[in-house]
């Protein structure tokens, strides 16, 4: 079994769903007693937060350089970044180390091709939604149409995330604002919706809405659990 590096911390809610959903992935593969072997390095997110909402990548990458580079010399055989936002700064990241980077947007880009979707939603961070990183990832690599909410609910989106699921608080009207925004997404034609924070799977998941909702952070753990075991 190969030992899995995750990069984490942002925020760390998301990276103990990673840690849990990992281990059940290996568990449910191998049974007994196994469990995943696990690198982890996991940052202090608020000078990182502070560093985006400034438009210093440059800063953000050399923090998780150096942590990445630390997850290597304590033995990962590949790496995830437990977010989606920080793959802004992936080919820094992926500059600094030897091993390779299982990239969120590719994991579920791959289910989105698998099963023949053309059109999808996204809603993540504002960084997520409205930089080229990662829409344009999807749109030019895989070619699918992608969707994201108005300015108004990109708003809501992006402060519900920092304001609150980064802070440990699940908030009943925050959710019906973001099933109300799935809803319109499908409503334009998206033909499911990227959870495109790994918070997001907090808050609303697939049972509250007849729309598909693909949730990164069980796409990229149940990716590093495959990869791991292959
Ligand atoms: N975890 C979130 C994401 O997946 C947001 C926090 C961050 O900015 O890294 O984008």
């Amino acid at each position: 079994m190969k030992t899995i590096g995750l990069l984490g911390g942002m925020s760390w809610k998301s990276t103990l769903v990673y840690y849990r959903a990992i281990n059940e992935g290996i568990k449910n593969a191998l049974g007994g007693l196994h469990s995943a072997k696990i690198a982890m390095y996991s940052v202090n997110f608020e000078p990182i937060e502070k560093l985006q909402h400034a438009g210093d990548w440059e800063g953000t990458a050399e923090i998780l350089s150096e942590a990445a580079k630390n997850v290597q010399t304590a033995g990962a055989d590949f790496l995830l970044i437990c977010t989606n936002t920080m793959h802004k700064v992936a080919p820094e990241i992926e500059m600094a180390i030897q091993i390779p980077l299982l990239h969120i947007a590719d994991a579920t880009a791959q289910i989105i091709v698998n099963e023949n979707i053309k059109s999808v939603g996204l809603l993540g961070t504002a960084f997520t939604m409205e930089q080229e990183f990662y829409k344009g990832r999807l749109t030019d690599k895989y070619g699918l149409q992608v969707l994201t909410p108005n300015k108004n609910d990109r708003q809501i989106v992006h402060k519900v995330i920092y304001e609150e699921l980064c802070m440990g608080k699940v908030k009943d009207y925050s959710k019906a604002e973001y099933l109300r925004i799935i809803d319109a997404l499908s409503a334009q034609g998206a033909e499911a919706i990227i959870l495109g924070c790994t918070e997001i799977g907090i808050l609303v998941n697939q049972a509250d809405t007849d729309v598909t909702v693909l949730d990164t952070t069980a796409i990229h753990a149940k990716k590093a659990v495959e990869y791991a075991i292959t």
